[in-house]
């Protein structure tokens, strides 16, 4: 199987023409959409499935966009620019940024935002190249993308009307694919994939994640309404030892990381369903001193990077190394994070703007229910990994 993809192009050479007036000043991806530079939504989203390496491919209007990047950090995400000496279209952008990238990358749109499970397109493209698919109740803006057996046959030209299949602007790509483009100008949409497509080498995944186009202005004026509303999001809430993994007791380690049944599949169940998957851990063996924060945070590191591989992912992982009794000193206390008391809940949907009526946590201690009660959560389930699978537990609790 392919290794793991944790790093983005952004196409944000574009000159925004159907804008007009709105994108005399700055470019489309720097424009304001709830608050923060619309491509910002995107490095976002990005960053929550692992991917913090991110390359900016610009020329119209740099200064600016760089500018309006570089005022909204999202902390832990890396973002590089590099700059096209003239306009070389999306495949002379890219080529640009060669020396820059991996060995497979996600290539995106930087004028438009597709919420796609990002790690599952890259096990589709297999070393190779795939692009994510977006049904459209009219194709006419985009032209349609015809598929066989999760391969793309052809692209029709704009114009025709209906719903139907369209590229969403999202791709995995490899180095070797954008080594053989040629040099100068160059774009993907007419010269590469159509050619990539002839020789069934790009793979298309249908999704159904919130998507927006802000080329044209009635589109952009959506964008600023439906945007922030799809920044609040339901999460699944996962208590770790004895649901994710099978308790030994104090468990921070690999050789003792045992996955409970389905575990993988449930995580990635959720993160399928546009939800946030959130771990919330009590674990007093730091506080106890059976481990460091550090081996804790690595094993998790390394939890995360398992699940990529199987195209899940975490958003974020809480935890909790206080104890009231038995833990030394600078641990020492009564929190109000330790379960059954709802402070790293609370925390997280701070942080992540969490939709509590559409949550859910599920643990394996009445503890978990307890703290999921008092976070104001509608649902949580009491897991007991003996008698059924984490899958079918999570399909039960968010049916
Ligand atoms: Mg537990």
């Amino acid at each position: 199987m392919s290794d793991i993809v944790t790093q983005a192009v952004l196409l944000a050479g574009g000159r925004g023409t159907r804008l007009g007036e709105l994108a005399r000043e700055l470019p489309k991806p720097a424009l304001d959409v709830g608050g923060e530079p619309f491509v910002m939504h995107m490095v976002w989203n990005l960053a929550r499935h692992g991917i913090r390496d991110v390359v900016v491919s610009c020329g119209h209007l740099a200064d600016r966009l760089e500018q309006a990047m570089r005022s909204r950090p999202v902390p832990g995400t890396r973002v590089r620019f590099v700059r096209e000496p003239s306009a070389l279209g999306t495949g002379g952008g890219l080529r640009n940024c060669l020396p820059l990238l991996q060995e497979s990358f996600f290539v995106l749109n930087a004028d438009s935002l597709f919420d796609v499970n990002y790690p599952d397109l890259a096990l589709h493209a297999n070393g190779g190249a795939a692009l994510a698919l977006r049904r459209v109740p009219d194709v006419a803006r985009f032209g349609a993308v015809q598929t066989r057996h999760g391969k793309v046959v052809s692209f029709a030209e704009k114009g025709r009307s209906g719903s139907g299949w369209i590229n969403g602007g999202v791709y995995v790509l490899n180095r070797e694919i954008v080594e053989a483009l040629p040099d100068g100008p160059a774009s993907l949409e007419h010269d590469l994939f159509p050619a990539l497509a002839a020789r069934s080498r790009l793979g298309a995944v249908p999704y159904d994640g919130f998507f927006i186009d802000i080329g044209i202005p009635e589109e952009l004026e959506r964008a600023r309404q439906d945007v922030p509303a799809w920044r609040r999001k339901p999460a699944l809430f996962l208590d770790r030892d004895g649901v994710l993994n099978v308790d030994h007791g104090y468990v921070h380690s690999r050789e003792q990381w045992e996955w409970c049944r389905d575990a993988r599949e449930a995580v990635k169940y959720a993160n399928d369903r546009g939800m946030l998957v959130v771990v919330v851990t009590n674990q007093s063996g730091i506080g106890r001193g059976y481990y460091g924060l550090e081996e804790f945070q690595a094993l998790m590191a390394w939890v995360n990077r398992e699940l990529l591989r199987h195209g899940a992912h975490f958003d974020a992982v809480y935890h909790c190394p206080h104890h009231p009794s038995e833990a030394r000193e600078e641990y020492l206390r009564r929190c109000s994070c330790r379960k059954p008391e709802p402070g790293m809940l609370l925390r997280a949907m701070e942080e992540w703007n969490i939709d509590p009526l559409h949550s859910a946590m599920i643990g394996d201690s009445p503890k978990d229910v307890q703290a999921a009660k008092r976070a104001g959560l509608s649902r949580a389930a009491l897991y007991d990994p003996e008698s059924q699978s984490l899958l079918d537990s999570v399909r039960e609790v968010l049916a």
